[in-house]
């Protein structure tokens, strides 16, 4: 809302908000050929905006084009094909079974669309945040308000301008605003919300979304754990975890935060980190095209602070002008320190060390349930125990975030790293709702006779034999 707006009390999303409803009491999102249709549109989107984002995207964070193509623009694509694929199977009626009392009746789960829902979307990965829920959103058949993050400022500019040339914008429409504007917006009712973003904001989204029993989604962040048992090739641990420890400037919710490991194999793993930090980046990262730079200043300052913390063995030079800060490793970091009381969100790994794998453990269930947990080991039985004795919101054996790019896992969190997931055929059923319907015959109403009071011993033996054993509740 503009300072202007704001003195005369007007509120721009009132306009917005009231043509989606609109839209979505006609039914126009309801249909098959609507919903696809805009998918398609989707992809057309992609098409002929590829470079637009890619240089969005290289300006904002610096991204590469690979990691522009791999974690974002593919990933979305990928998405809205399997949506056009899948759509007509996923919007079917789910039959169900039934009792003897219901035997004669049609009994199935609609999947119907919520109506308008908000989607709010991070920086970090500014397209794929805001467009993989919207295709899940479209194929459900609502109407969607889209907020990009304000900070992801030249992405969220492609979005504002070009999105909407490709949808239906009596049912598609992207607000935009920071803390202030998205507050306001939360004030109205919603049929659905679906955030992405940091624990404290999703405690406001929740707050507000409570005041009108809206039902959401939270897709939060947090610290991730990642063990290295002693008997792993340290260059290969290296190799994977470096990968997605700096991919995006180490700002990714699924990165590995810290690891765990002993003290024997923090001195095995320093050299070979330092192996494939050269490998990936070059003896001066600075100058490398694949490595991409923090945000904004203050996320600049905020990491600059935790270079501090335990022992620098790899990198620690920054440049504020170039928001550059090198991929970084800390070694002997005591749980105490500021860079394991916070998500890093950046491109330095603490070393933690621990005796065993039962302290990694305990390490791991004193603290929140983090988005994601990792677990190295030639070892199935260490990967296998760490998966039985911890919690996570997803969970990868020897490699990173790898299982992000199937569709067929959910992503999404548990405890503080979140409720609710999506991707595939997940964000479909998380954008619809399931109800329950059960159609019954207008007539053979002698059949209903026995459920009716008075009830006698007879009818009261019969009604319990007919719901039998099976699960089931009269009224
Ligand atoms: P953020 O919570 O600061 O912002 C997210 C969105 O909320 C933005 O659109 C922003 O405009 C809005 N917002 C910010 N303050 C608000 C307020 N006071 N009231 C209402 N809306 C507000 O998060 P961020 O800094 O953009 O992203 C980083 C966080 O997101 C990290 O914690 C990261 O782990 C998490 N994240 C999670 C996932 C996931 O899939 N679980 C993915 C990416 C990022």
């Amino acid at each position: 809302m503009s300072a202007t707006d704001a003195a005369l009390g007007v509120d721009p999303t009132e306009d917005t908000l009231r043509r989606l409803r609109e839209a979505f009491a006609a039914g126009r999102t309801r249909p098959v050929e609507f919903r696809t249709a805009q998918l398609q549109g989707l992809s057309r989107f992609f098409q002929d905006n590829k470079q637009r984002l890619q240089d969005a995207l290289a300006k904002d964070v610096g991204k590469s084009a690979f990691e522009s193509d791999t974690s974002e623009i593919i990933l979305c694509q990928n998405e809205v094909d399997l949506a056009l694929k899948s759509l007509q199977t996923w919007m079917k009626d789910e039959s169900v079974s039934t009792n003897l009392l219901t035997k004669l009746s049609s009994a199935f789960i609609r999947k119907e669309p919520f109506g308008v829902v908000l989607i709010i979307a991070p920086w970090n990965y500014p397209l794929n945040l805001l467009i993989m829920p919207l295709v899940g959103a479209i194929a459900a058949g609502n109407c969607v308000v889209m907020k990009p993050s304000e900070i992801s400022k030249n992405t969220e500019k492609v979005l504002a301008e070009l999105l909407p040339q490709y949808l239906d914008q009596s049912c598609f429409a992207v607000v935009l605003g920071g803390p202030e504007e998205t507050g306001q917006l939360l004030k109205h009712k919603f049929d659905y919300i679906f955030f992405t973003g940091s624990p404290r904001v999703g405690k406001i989204v929740m707050t507000a979304a409570a005041k009108h029993l809206t039902p959401i989604t939270l897709e939060l962040g947090g610290k991730n754990p990642c063990y290295v048992d002693d008997d792993c090739d340290p260059q290969t641990v290296a190799n994977r975890v470096a990968w997605f420890r700096y991919f995006n400037a180490g700002q990714t919710c699924v990165a590995p935060d810290y690891i765990l490991c002993s003290q024997e194999m923090q001195e095995r793993l320093v050299p070979a980190l330092q192996n494939a930090i050269t490998r990936f980046y070059g003896d001066d990262p600075q100058t490398s095209p694949s490595l991409g730079r923090i945000i904004n200043q203050k996320h600049f300052k905020r990491l600059q602070g935790l270079l501090g913390c335990g022992r620098v063995v790899i990198g620690g030079q920054s440049d504020e002008g170039a928001r550059y800060i090198a991929p970084t490793v800390l070694a002997d970091v005591q749980d105490s320190e500021p860079v394991m009381q916070e998500e890093i969100f950046g491109p330095i790994l603490p070393l933690v060390t621990v005796k065993s794998l039962d302290e990694a453990i305990n390490f791991i269930n004193q603290r929140e349930k983090p988005l994601a947990l990792y677990a190295f080991s030639n070892n199935s039985q260490v990967v296998n125990q760490m998966l039985e004795r911890t919690s996570s919101g997803g969970f990868g054996g020897n490699d990173g975030f790898l299982y992000l790019t199937l569709p067929s896992m959910p992503l999404g969190g548990v405890g503080n790293s979140g409720m609710g997931r999506y991707h595939g055929k997940f964000s479909f059923d998380t954008f619809s709702h399931q109800r329950a319907c059960l159609l019954r015959s207008p007539g053979m109403e002698k059949l209903n006779d026995l459920r009716y009071p008075p009830h006698g011993p007879w009818n009261q033996q019969f009604i319990s034999w007919v719901m039998g054993s099976q699960s089931c509740t009269l009224l």
